[in-house]
């Protein structure tokens, strides 16, 4: 089924907010499936939400997210 609109799938670190992962949901495959999962078992939060919204966030640094040193 084809999903309307603009919809991306984030993996986002709750401290800063900011994405480390993104996608529409149209066109993920399976190894970005894969690393959505990771980054799920690393903490970050994974989940659906507008393109407008994702585009409002900043990338975020994996490498300082992922051990807690980005900013608040
Ligand atoms: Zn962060």
């Amino acid at each position: 089924m084809r999903t309307e609109g603009k919809i991306s799938k984030v993996a986002i670190c709750e401290k800063c907010n900011g994405f480390i992962l993104a996608g529409h949901i149209d066109y993920i495959d399976k190894q970005t499936e894969k690393e959505f999962t990771e980054f799920t078992n690393e903490g970050f939060t994974v989940k659906l939400e507008t393109a407008d919204e994702t585009r409002s966030r900043e990338f975020a640094d994996y490498i300082k997210c992922s051990s807690g040193f980005c900013k608040n």
